[in-house]
């Protein structure tokens, strides 16, 4: 089995650094940018731990009655809020 991975030959720029690219992994659809193979490495780590924002609240599952005191959005509270355990039940069984 041949193991080397089919690349194909382009001739472009990276979007992010202007670095000349002459072959690609993948063929360009034309209609993205397209990064160097640094570029693309360093884009991935920046974007791996994506931190979610969490808001401290003081409220009671509607469900379960279980104490919330964090919410990954503010609550409006014109709807329900869910505990997580509950927010995943509903999720799963909608
Ligand atoms: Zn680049
Ligand atoms: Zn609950």
């Amino acid at each position: 089995m041949d193991s080397d991975k089919q690349m194909y030959d382009v001739d472009l720029d990276c979007a992010e650094c202007g670095k000349h690219i002459s072959q690609l992994p993948f063929q360009p659809s034309g209609d993205r940018p397209v990064f160097c193979s640094d570029c693309l490495r360093a884009k991935r780590q920046t974007r791996a731990p994506r931190e979610r924002r969490m808001y401290d609240v003081d409220l009671n599952c509607a469900e379960c009655g279980k104490h919330i005191t964090q919410l990954p959005f503010q609550p409006t509270g014109d709807r329900p809020i869910y505990c997580m355990d509950c927010n995943r039940a509903r999720r799963g069984d909608a």
